[in-house]
């Protein structure tokens, strides 16, 4: 099952092709109408796979407890580099570990990293004692179910959090996790970077009809308890 928003999304999508189709066949030749309906079915079947559950809008701190109860999470797997740390950076900031320190004992946490360098990873995930997997290729599956099935939770309870589309989201989405994306780590004291890669893979999502409307969280003061969290339906 998917989530309301993804059957909402593949819904509005399937409509948008089912017309596009009438109008391909009743005005091109056969051969070109194809050739349109496998580019069209192509970029919805991506597309849907790189729509993230929520964008954030903000860097990974501004994920609060409050966000993780509303949207009934039980586990998180985290993107390491600009999720956590600016590539420049080897150490963790203050206020990711004050973040840790408030999420860490609701739930379970792993860090799941593309970097091949586990001096890298190894010496980050130690700094902030979480476990870590290293050279995950991701959008590949395999180390996130690796993590998922540590934790011993239903795959669509644990989210997938990272800066980037086509690894992290695309990975989660694949895996049926929810799917987190939130703004890259600045370095700190330098000018924003352009991030020209990401902005790219924004730019061709939203040109395969991604939404990334900034999600908008007004919530009052919750108290967190799991154990009132309901399974949601993915
Ligand atoms: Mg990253």
């Amino acid at each position: 099952m998917l989530s309301w928003k993804k059957s909402h999304f593949i819904e509005y999508f399937d409509d948008f092709y089912k017309s596009y189709a009438r109008f391909l066949v009743s005005w091109k030749s056969k051969g070109a109408s194809r050739i349109n309906f496998y580019f069209i079915h192509t970029a919805m079947t991506k597309a849907k796979l790189l729509q993230p559950d929520l964008t954030l809008g903000k860097t990974i701190t501004h994920l609060s407890p409050e966000i993780l109860r509303f949207y009934h999470l039980k586990g998180l797997v985290l993107d390491v580099d600009e999720t956590l740390v600016s590539f420049k950076e080897t150490d963790v900031s203050d206020e990711l570990h004050d973040w840790l320190a408030e999420i860490r004992p609701i739930l379970p946490i792993w860090l799941v990293s593309n970097n091949i360098s586990e001096n890298r990873i190894g010496r980050i995930a130690k700094s902030v004692d979480l476990p870590y997997l290293f050279g995950a290729g991701k959008p590949s599956r395999r180390k996130l179910r690796h993590a998922v099935q540590h934790m011993d939770l239903p795959v669509s309870q644990v989210a997938m959090v990272g800066d980037r589309l086509f690894t992290d989201v695309l990975a989660g989405n694949r895996l049926g996790m929810f799917t987190i994306l939130v703004e890259p780590m600045v370095e700190l004291g330098s000018a924003a970077p352009s991030y020209s890669l990401r902005n790219l893979e924004v730019w061709i999502s939203k040109k395969l009809g991604v939404s990334l409307h900034h999600a908008q969280h007004d919530f009052p003061a919750l108290s967190f308890n799991p154990q009132e969290n309901i399974k949601p339906s993915k």
